[in-house]
């Protein structure tokens, strides 16, 4: 069985991350990605954070739009690179300062749209009940928090969704998060990718090189996402592109 190079946590221009869809396309075609999963923010507009994120546009403002865009990634993906794009998102509530905490919840594969409004419970169920995969994304103590501030509410109610969330992100970005290997929970490991600065030196600048997880699957959706539930997969370190 092949093993793939897989990515299930990435934003584009179309959220707060600064590169378009179609070059990000190209960042990880080139860098040997076989399975994308783009997950730009749908964003509450219950929290201040939230409201802010909204106001500057730095979440997903139109479902259509994004589906068609990540469509026609998908098309010229498959065709320029032979990688699978698939459509995910993140479900983002930031802290509500009021001592309840925030969650990020990527989803893999989404066919509608998931309201970050809503609990953590039913936005899981929400995900399952299309078919989607549910991902705690970095899911304790991320040090660069910032405005988000305290995002683990998965986290701290571990029992509660140790079985529920489908995935928990054992490496984000660069940042490695052991206790989800000492609590033997199903792993998942992703660049949480937003810029990308061009430069010799790309080895260290460019989000790209991150913590990734190999996926030994066929190339298309469900094998894949059969394959995460059933942990046929590895965690890898990228550090510089291949060839
Ligand atoms: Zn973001
Ligand atoms: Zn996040
Ligand atoms: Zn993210």
């Amino acid at each position: 069985m092949q093993e793939l190079l897989a990515d299930f946590h990435v934003h584009t221009a179309q959220s707060d991350g600064q590169v378009p869809l179609l070059e990000v396309i190209d960042i990880f075609g080139k860098g040997g990605v076989k399975v994308i999963n783009i997950s730009d923010h749908l964003y509450d507009t219950i929290t201040e954070h939230g409201k802010r994120v909204h106001e500057m546009k730095q979440c997903i403002q139109d479902w259509e739009l994004y589906c068609a865009q990540v469509e026609k990634a998908r098309r010229y993906a498959e065709q320029r690179y032979g990688m699978l794009v698939i459509r995910g998102a993140e479900i983002t509530r930031a802290d509500s300062g009021d001592g309840t905490a925030g969650f990020h919840i990527v989803a893999v594969d989404l066919k509608e749209p998931v309201n970050p409004n809503l609990s953590p419970q039913e936005i899981v169920k929400a995900i399952q009940a299309q078919g989607g995969l549910a991902i705690s994304a970095h899911p304790y103590d991320k040090p660069d928090a910032g405005p988000r501030g305290n995002v683990f509410y998965l986290w701290e109610n571990l029992e509660a969704f140790r079985d529920m969330v489908d995935l928990w992100e054992i490496g984000n970005g660069r940042v490695l998060y052991e206790k989800v290997a000492q609590e033997g929970l199903r792993f998942v490991a992703d660049s949480d990718f937003h810029i990308h600065i061009d430069s010799h030196d790309a080895q260290c600048l460019s989000q790209f090189f991150s913590w990734k997880t190999k996926v030994a699957a066929k190339r298309n959706k469900d094998a894949v996402k059969e394959a995460l539930l059933k942990q046929k997969v590895s965690l890898v370190l990228v550090n510089k592109t291949p060839g």
